[in-house]
């Protein structure tokens, strides 16, 4: 079969034959429906190395690509039960050891287990006709097809994830600042429109986001430049906002994060920008936090299928063939992907 592989670290990624995996047991083999195409994945190729990513310093840097994936169940492995051949699935890009204390708290996107590599992310991912993984990372899909699901593995529980963690401070006069409507931007509009009652503001560089921050119901969007601060400041009667999600990850997202979080409220960062920020006594207003979150939990995962499946909250997706995996990323890397590119077979 034909998958996108990692050339290597800094090298990219490229075309290779390889055999058809097979299930391992406890695994399942999934003929791939459709697999998003991750910003994180220009990290991995072009940015990641041994030093600034210890944790996958030991890996061989040549697996395949694809962490967001959906597909249709193909074969089960020794011991797997409950699940049946042909059925829509989607898989979590977390593949935690389900035995410490996060996991069993249902915490598993912080499994403090051995390992944590999973399909696409230091084991072969969802870009090629098949993939393997664990039966404990699926989530049933009923109504829903694999290639329109795929980016509620990610891009649609990365943001649920981060949206859930801050509810407690969005209380309805509260505002909610978006920043980067991309991939996982959007969908943290959705789910902070389904989900809360106060203002939504998002902000990004580009005019296509600003419009479907629009679409989505987004009551302020802005550009991303030096009349932000100034506007979300007058949106919010100088306060800031209850929460602000940043989806870039960047010096100036962080500093613009940092600035315009209301007292005791919460900047989770998101984007793997390589940004910095100097934490100091006054850096942010008293009793605000700032901190990172990872992926989501399984039963994150879950609620969010469920929120797709009944029509409330639903990826944008823009689809790719297979052959045309290096336009999605170039399109991604231009800023031209409205929503997420998803992968299909071709
Ligand atoms: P994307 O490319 O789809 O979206 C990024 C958006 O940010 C784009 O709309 C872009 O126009 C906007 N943007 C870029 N620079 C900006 C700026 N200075 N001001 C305002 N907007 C700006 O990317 P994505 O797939 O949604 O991923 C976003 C980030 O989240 C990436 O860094 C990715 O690696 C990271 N990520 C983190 C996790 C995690 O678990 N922490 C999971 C998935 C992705
Ligand atoms: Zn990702």
């Amino acid at each position: 079969m034909k998958a996108y592989k990692l050339a290597g670290w800094t090298k990219g990624g490229h075309f290779v034959d390889v055999a058809k995996p097979e299930p391992g047991a406890g695994e399942v083999l999934i003929k791939m429906g459709g697999a998003g195409v991750c910003h994180s994945d220009l990290h991995i190729m072009h940015e990641w190395t041994p030093e600034n990513m210890p944790e996958l310093a030991s890996v061989d840097y040549d697996f395949t690509l694809g962490h967001e994936n959906g597909g249709f169940i193909e074969a089960l492995g020794s011991g797997v039960s409950g699940w049946d051949v042909g059925q829509p699935v989607v898989v979590s890009p977390v593949w935690a050891c389900r035995r410490c204390a996060a996991c069993l708290g249902g915490d598993d996107a912080y499994c403090e287990g051995p390992t944590m590599l999973s399909g696409g992310l230091g084991r072969d991912g969802g870009l090629a006709s098949h993939m393997v993984a664990p039966a404990h990372a699926l989530i049933a899909l009923t109504n829903l097809e694999p290639s329109e699901a795929a980016p509620l593995t990610d891009a649609g529980l990365t943001s649920y994830h981060a949206v859930k963690h801050s509810l407690g401070v969005l209380t309805p006069d509260a505002a909610a600042l978006v920043i980067g409507v991309g991939g996982l931007g959007h969908m943290a509009v959705a789910y902070l429109r389904e989900l809360t009652g106060g203002p939504v503001i998002a902000v990004d560089r580009s005019e296509a986001a600003r419009k479907m921050a629009t679409d989505l119901g987004a009551d302020l969007v802005l550009d991303s430049n030096e009349n932000t601060a100034a506007a979300v400041k007058e949106a919010t009667a100088g306060l800031g906002a209850g929460a602000v999600f940043d989806f870039v990850g960047i010096d100036t997202t962080m500093a613009m994060a940092a600035s315009l979080v209301r007292k005791r409220g919460k900047v989770t960062v998101v984007g793997l920008g390589g940004g910095t920020f100097p934490l100091s006594y006054g850096a942010l207003p008293v009793a605000a936090t700032i901190g990172f979150t990872f992926g989501g939990s399984l039963v994150d995962l879950a609620e969010i299928v469920a929120l797709a499946e009944s029509g409330r909250v639903r990826p944008h997706v823009q689809h790719f063939a297979f052959s045309q995996i290096e336009q999605a990323y170039h399109d991604l890397h231009e800023g031209k992907v409205n929503g997420r590119a998803v992968i299909v077979p071709d």
